[in-house]
């Protein structure tokens, strides 16, 4: 059989731990068999981290840029605890957090829904999907440990030197502070980068923060979704049959639980990280949530949502089988490889991608699985299978 060829190279970003061996798995398993493979390499595994200072993630980010596809596996971020696992020279900053700062853009998490798994809130009949701003805000800020009394300011120096100033607080005992930040180009970017998900989804979008406290920072982002929508979307969105709302995040959280879903969730970053968390859980599994960056200039990054299950490594490397879940790196893999095909008009590639995605559904409605899934089967006894004996079912079915 003729492999599949590919035109335009694909970036892929090699990371850590259980998803790292994953990752060559499914590349020998269910990838390059059938497709000669095109890809520009970079390895965010934490020891090239370090051993480039860093470099390497910056270069990676800049490849998207260059090429407009990558795939990402998952990445460790480094604590103190991994300082001295991996006797590293800094600890280096999430690598994530670096990607999302070079290439702006919108987080959009959507759930991989199985028939025969049914979401723990049991009215949820369609996937909600979360847009998360990937910008700024905490995972920009910067903190104080305050030592003790003494007052802390806001500050800001315009270019021509005038100053607007207030006092935040006059510390009489120890504390903490922290600034944070945003810029209206990027709050922008992410409500055009919504508006456009949910006119190609034909899905209702709801923007949700919390303006009645944070009146000029979360107001800020209110009024900024409501003018680009009225400027640009409001017919669109009239044609398609599908609504924006805002409401407070509060409120947002209830209306959620109570829908069927089939709608998309925008959040400012912190909140789209914990809720996607929520969502993808309730859904079934962390290991069953897909995610897309989408910056502004329309460059894709595709990851799985959760992280190096660094649990589960511990047991590989003592010998152990795992049973550590792949669907959501495998679905990383066919966005990018189906984005990098659109991108090129490349059929046959757009085409496997598909093959694959449907392969793994339906070898999970078959009832083969990884164990993270298989009490959560109703109306039907899986058999939970080893990632490795997993990956070879699917390759049965493709
Ligand atoms: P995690 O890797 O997502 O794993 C947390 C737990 O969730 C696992 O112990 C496992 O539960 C379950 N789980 C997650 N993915 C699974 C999968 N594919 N199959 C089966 N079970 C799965 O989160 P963490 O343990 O908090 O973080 C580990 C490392 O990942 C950290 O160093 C963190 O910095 C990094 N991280 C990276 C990213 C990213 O690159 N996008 C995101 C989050 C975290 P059981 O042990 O109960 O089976
Ligand atoms: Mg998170």
């Amino acid at each position: 059989m003729d492999k599949i060829k590919m035109i335009t190279p694909l970036v892929e970003i090699d990371g850590d731990e259980m998803t790292r061996i994953i990752w060559k798995q499914i590349k020998d398993i269910l990838l390059e068999p059938f497709i000669d493979l095109n890809t520009d390499y970079y390895d965010l595994g934490l020891p090239n981290r370090d051993k480039t200072d860093d470099q390497v993630t910056t270069d990676a980010a800049n490849a998207i840029k260059k090429y407009g596809v990558g795939v990402k596996c998952a990445t460790i971020t480094p604590n103190d605890q991994r300082m001295n696992e991996y006797h590293l020279k800094k600890m280096w900053k999430s690598p994530n957090g670096t990607i999302r700062a070079i290439l702006d853009g919108t987080v959009f998490r959507t759930p991989i829904v199985i028939d025969k798994i049914k979401p723990v809130v049991k009215n949820w009949t369609k996937p909600i999907t979360i847009a998360r701003h990937a910008y700024g805000d905490v995972y920009r800020g910067t903190e104080f440990r305050i030592p003790g009394e003494g007052k802390a300011e806001l500050l800001y120096t315009a270019k021509d030197g005038t100053q607007m100033r207030e006092t935040i607080y006059d510390f009489e005992c120890p504390g903490v502070l922290q600034g944070t930040y945003n810029k209206d180009t990027s709050i922008e970017s992410f409500a055009h980068s919504c508006f456009q998900f949910a006119l190609g989804r034909k899905e209702d979008l709801w923007f949700s923060c919390k303006d009645t406290i944070s009146k000029k920072y979360d107001g800020t982002f209110k009024a900024i979704f409501e003018r680009i929508y009225n400027e640009s979307y409001k017919s669109a969105f009239e044609d398609a049959g599908i609504t924006y709302f805002y409401t407070l995040i509060d409120d947002a959280v209830a209306r959620v639980i109570r829908s069927e879903g089939g709608f998309i969730w925008a959040c400012k970053n912190y909140d789209g990280d914990v809720m996607s968390d929520m969502i993808s859980t309730a859904f079934g599994s962390l290991a069953m949530m897909t995610s897309v960056l989408v910056s502004p200039d329309g460059n894709y990054e595709y990851e799985a949502a959760h992280g190096t299950v660094t649990r589960h490594y511990y047991r590989y490397l003592k010998g152990e089988e795992t049973s550590t879940n792949p669907v959501a790196t495998i679905f990383a893999w066919t966005g990018a490889l189906k984005k990098n095909g659109e991108k090129d008009q490349n059929t046959e590639l757009v085409g496997f991608a598909g093959k694959l995605e449907q392969a793994v559904i339906s070898t999970l409605e078959a009832g083969y699985c990884t164990k993270d899934l298989s009490n959560l089967y109703e109306g039907l006894t899986p058999m939970s299978l080893s990632t490795t004996a997993f990956l070879e079912k699917i390759r049965e079915n493709l």
